[in-house]
């Protein structure tokens, strides 16, 4: 069983908290209105997505109203079949990943090991959007955003204009490198991100999925290097470098240059390698010279 725990609330701009939660590292978020009060992300249980609620509302001084969840992956979703009574947003593939199959870092076997409880008790959200939604909390709207696949299939960004701030689920990370898996689209996560950042100021915060707060600055040249990571596996497949090559280079001459570590890169080569490929995209063919 993985050891489960909810820190202390830190206030990022007027009305705006974030809280880190174990397991994972995770950040949930908290933003109050006149008259409403939405929770961002739920944590990795039913009974964590319950007591995060209960802490939220203690914040608060009310119950919370609104639940959006980020994208399907455990520790953000999975808290949502805890809280009842509220209306729940999340994008509408969340509804096609309540099996717990999903993810790339559990299983259902894992969920009820390590997280403590059976995926048959996963719940979609209330509200299931396409591409956008804007909720009303009382003198401050909340617009809530999907620009595309990215780190999964299912991302949403939340935006609260008048505080410019900006909740990314996992489309930006800052305590390690963004994570790649099976249900990520490398191609697409960067104009999904030029979306994001062509709606805010030059003084908006953007809190992660993991990690610290970041500005503008950061998320651009995250936002570069992710652009990096897609453009140097392409170049790795069309000189014919297969992904044992590239990982014996990452381990060694390190003559192909990557913009993250090189266990990140490992992690994600097989399925860049494998949304490439279904590309079409292959060993390029040199003209002879004469
Ligand atoms: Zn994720």
């Amino acid at each position: 069983m993985r050891e489960f725990s909810i820190g202390d609330w830190q206030l990022v701009r007027d009305g705006i908290h974030v809280v880190q939660l174990q397991p994972a590292s995770v950040n949930a978020g908290l933003i109050i209105g006149h008259s409403g009060v939405m929770l961002v992300d739920t944590g990795s249980s039913p009974s964590q997505g319950r007591e995060l609620a209960a802490s939220a509302a203690e914040v608060a001084g009310r119950p919370v109203t609104h639940v959006v969840v980020t994208h399907a992956h455990f520790d953000h979703f999975y808290g949502l079949a805890g809280i009842s009574g509220v209306e729940s947003i999340g994008h509408e593939n969340l509804l096609r990943h309540l099996d717990g199959t999903n993810d790339p870092d559990v299983d259902p076997e894992v969920i009820r090991r390590d997280l403590g409880f059976d995926p048959s008790e996963l719940v979609g959200p209330t509200d299931p959007m396409g591409l956008i939604k804007a909720v009303d909390l009382g003198g401050r709207t909340v617009e809530i955003v999907h620009l595309g696949n990215g780190h999964s299939d299912s991302d949403l960004f939340v935006q609260v204009p008048d505080a410019r701030v900006v909740f990314t689920g996992d489309m930006l990370e800052t305590s390690s490198d963004p994570m790649v898996g099976p249900d990520s689209h490398v191609e697409t996560w960067p104009k999904a991100i030029d979306g994001v950042m062509s709606n805010a100021k030059s003084d908006t915060l953007f809190i992660p999925g993991h990690g610290p707060v970041a500005t503008l600055e950061e998320v651009t040249k995250q936002r570069a290097d992710i652009s990096m990571l897609w453009a140097t596996a392409e170049d790795c497949v069309k000189k014919g470098l297969t992904i044992e090559d590239v990982v014996a280079d990452l381990n060694g001459p390190r003559e192909v240059e990557w913009p993250f570590a090189p266990q990140s890169v490992a992690n994600a080569l097989p399925w860049l390698y494998r949304a490439l490929a279904a590309k079409g995209v292959t060993k390029s063919r040199l003209l002879p010279l004469l």
